[in-house]
């Protein structure tokens, strides 16, 4: 198939300073949870994306020193010479499919933690650390400023040393170049404060120290936030962002910019953001350089990449979490399999990755992050191992993904699903207040699913254990799904709660079944994701009266992972929805119920017509007993395995994830199932005085080499 004519303009190559971008994919910067701990799996994976298309792939944030040292987070670092063997691994796995490698070198100012290196934190003025922790950072005198310049020289000279093409100067998400530029953290007096030609003087030495130091062969990229959404207190697109790219127009050879103040902005999740939602903020930016611009949006739709280039909004189609959903989305639209592309849904999981220290996970792509520990390719997988047929029930997540892999590598598979439509849990979550998109993850498997030859799909089959039986298949996949409890068992409250039977009280399972609904509302959110929240918004939109419980002391607590909790809890308030935190629900009567204060057991009630009891989730295993309980009484039963849901109730990427473990581990033998580990082989950077107490004779000269060895990792 050929690349549809509408969209070759995004197979021009770009030219940035002394490079070439071979197309207009642009991989923007984004964090993996791996970092300078895990430097196989971070090659792995952008090796992955330069394969899938990507014209230019980039790092995540670099350190230039240990004086921005954001452990425990994944983030690289370029320090010593023993970063750049690590960052050559990544530069050689981009360039071996002809792509850019770009690396985002970063100091996070006032805006890290510091816990490894135990340096003290950075910042144009005196002021607290951005991270809520005890004390904060002191103001840069001009020596740290002059040091500052020098690391960042000396990182871009590692760089190219470690094969980089692009090199970045970062001056975005809060982070220390950006804390000179915004008068809410600059109140120095001298050249670098004051006057916005003065707050931009560091930036601009930045730039120039970079040209100076590697310009002649790598592109200088400069990512700007031109926006921090804190109105006229802070840098914004009509004020200051535009001034500082427009004192900057012609420096830099490309312009990476962006919406940004926290992370959270920059990344809103498909529930509060749609397709290209900060071109309002970034369309300037090409008016006023002839630099090329390259920008992000969540953009999955190549009519829309199409459109930002057509329109001049961008000369890029930047993207962190499209390429992380499918690396392969430039060579499907190459190829003109657009209709292959696995979208994005906009949830946010890949953040929670990172905020959690582990390594990428995405609810769409359950191969991303798998790539060097289990050698999982996104787009290939290892034919069928035998002939063997395998039953599939329940076309939720788990099922379809798991279905659609044995499918992909040749397996005979019946999927049977209970219900007339599929896509289980996601097709009714998908329904809930801005959800939408993430029916993406049924509407792909499915599509996909329809050019499998070798799978089967049975809507309208609820099986039971003779029905299983009698089908004769090798193996039997359980994905069957969980429901909600009616007990109030959740994270926090761990008895059955009092509840009198004439209390009017549902669960999210008999609101989606479309129960009647008498206001007011409350709903008792015990689980600390999405659900309670997205549910209480949908009843309040529905136009009751809406409270909503819980036991921590901030809403949709978990969300706080996917960089969401604060549009959560500012949406439902500002939909007048009242918050009852820090309680926990004591008992339930009819109209009434009780909450005890979880640090004085103090009690407030609070009257209702309907209770929604979004707590713990149990899995359905009814066919698991009843096959469980047949084996014995038939001679030949299959092997039977639960995923997903109806083994643990967990997230949709779990499900998602579950679901292709099984399929590419069936037929494997048990120890080639077993992911790898990246650990330490060397210790590196050894000095004198943590070598062993130094004695007379041999000792001490062994203790000699170890420090001339040392010269060569030192910066
Ligand atoms: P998961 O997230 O693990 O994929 P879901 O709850 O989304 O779980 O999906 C489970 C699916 O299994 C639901 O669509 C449900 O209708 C289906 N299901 C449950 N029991 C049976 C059964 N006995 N036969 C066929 N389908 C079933
Ligand atoms: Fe997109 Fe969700 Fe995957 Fe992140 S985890 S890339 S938001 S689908």
């Amino acid at each position: 198939m050929h690349c549809n004519p509408r969209y070759e303009i995004l197979f021009e190559p770009v030219r940035i300073g002394p490079v070439t971008a071979p197309n207009r994919f642009y991989q923007t910067p984004h964090a993996t949870g791996m970092g300078h701990q895990k430097p196989l799996s971070g090659a792995a994976l952008r090796g992955i994306k330069a394969e899938g298309g990507w014209g230019v792939v980039s790092t995540e944030y670099c350190s230039i020193h240990p004086s921005s040292d954001d452990s425990p987070f994944g983030f690289l670092t370029l320090w010593d010479e023993d970063d750049v063997r690590d960052l050559a691994r990544t530069a050689d796995a981009i360039h071996a499919h002809g792509s850019l490698a770009a690396i985002e070198l970063w100091h996070g100012g006032a805006h890290t933690n510091n816990r490894l290196t135990r340096e003290q934190l950075l910042a144009p003025s005196a002021q607290s650390a951005k991270f809520v922790q005890p004390g904060g950072a002191r103001a840069m005198d001009r020596q740290d400023i002059a040091d500052f310049r020098r690391w960042q020289r000396e990182a871009a000279i590692r760089a190219r040393r470690a094969g980089f093409d692009i090199v970045y100067c970062y001056a975005g998400h809060d982070y220390l170049p950006f804390q000179f530029l915004s008068r809410r953290t600059n109140r120095r007096t001298d050249e670098y404060g004051g006057a916005l030609e003065n707050r931009v003087r560091l930036l601009r030495e930045m730039i120039e120290d970079t040209k100076d130091a590697v310009g002649d062969t790598c592109a200088v990229a400069v990512r700007l936030a031109v926006d921090e959404l804190h109105g006229p207190h802070g840098i914004t697109s009509e004020g200051e962002g535009r001034e500082v790219v427009e004192m900057l127009a012609e420096l830099p050879d490309l312009w990476d910019v962006n919406v940004a103040g926290s992370l959270g902005n920059d990344s809103k999740s498909s529930r509060f953001s749609p397709e290209g939602f900060q071109e309002d903020h970034v369309g300037f930016v090409k008016r006023v350089t002839t630099k090329p611009v390259v920008s992000v949006g969540r953009f999955t739709s190549p009519d829309t990449m199409a459109g930002q280039i057509r329109r001049g909004i961008q000369d890029f189609i930047g993207a962190a979490r499209p390429s992380i959903a499918d690396p392969f989305l430039p060579k499907k639209i190459l190829e003109g399999r657009e209709d292959e592309i696995r979208e994005c849904i906009g949830c946010n999981i890949c953040r929670a990755a990172n905020n959690e220290s582990v390594p990428l996970r995405c609810t769409q792509n359950p191969t991303i992050g798998e790539e060097w520990r289990r050698g999982w390719h996104p787009e290939r997988i290892a034919g069928r191992g035998s002939q063997a047929r395998v039953l599939v029930v329940g076309a939720g997540p788990a099922g379809l993904e798991c279905a659609l892999t044995l499918g992909r590598r040749g397996y005979g598979v019946m999927l049977a699903e209970a219900g007339n439509t599929l896509g289980g849990r996601v097709s009714r979550e998908a329904t809930l207040p801005g959800l939408a998109a993430w029916a993406r993850v049924r509407d792909h498997r499915l599509h996909m699913l329809g050019k499998q030859p070798s799978v089967e799909i049975y809507p309208g089959s609820r099986l039971g254990a003779e029905d299983v039986l009698s089908l004769g298949v090798d193996h039997v996949v359980l994905a069957t799904g969980s429901s909600w409890r009616r007990d109030g068992i959740g994270a926090s409250v761990e008895m059955p709660v009092p509840m009198a039977a004439s209390a009017s009280i549902l669960t999210p399972d008999d609101i989606f079944d479309g129960a009647a609904v008498k206001g007011p509302v409350l709903v008792y959110d015990d689980e600390h994701y999405f659900m309670g929240g997205a549910l209480a918004e949908k009843l309040r939109l529905a136009g009751h009266t809406v409270t909503i419980a819980t036991p921590l002391p901030v809403l949709s607590s978990w969300t706080q992972m996917t960089d969401e909790q604060f549009f959560v809890q500012k949406q439902l308030m500002e939909r007048d929805i009242d918050l009852l935190l820090s309680h926990n629900l004591a008992s339930a009567a009819s109209g009434v119920a009780e909450f005890a204060c979880v640090y004085t057991g103090r009690i407030t009630r609070r009257e209702f017509g309907t209770l929604v009891l979004v707590t713990g989730r149990i899995a359905e295993t009814t066919l698991f007993d009843a096959l469980s309980a047949a084996t014995g009484a038939h001679g030949d039963i299959p092997s039977t395995t639960r995923i997903g849901d109806c083994l643990a109730p967990a997230s949709i990427a779990d499900a998602v994830h579950a679901g292709h473990k099984f399929a590419r581990h069936l037929d494997l033998p048990a120890e080639a199932t077993v992911p790898l580990r990246e650990r330490p082989s060397f210790v590196t950077g050894a000095k004198p005085w943590n070598a062993v107490q130094p004695v007379a004779g041999p000792a001490a000269r062994s203790v000699k080499s170890a420090a001339s060895r040392s010269v060569r990792g030192s910066s």
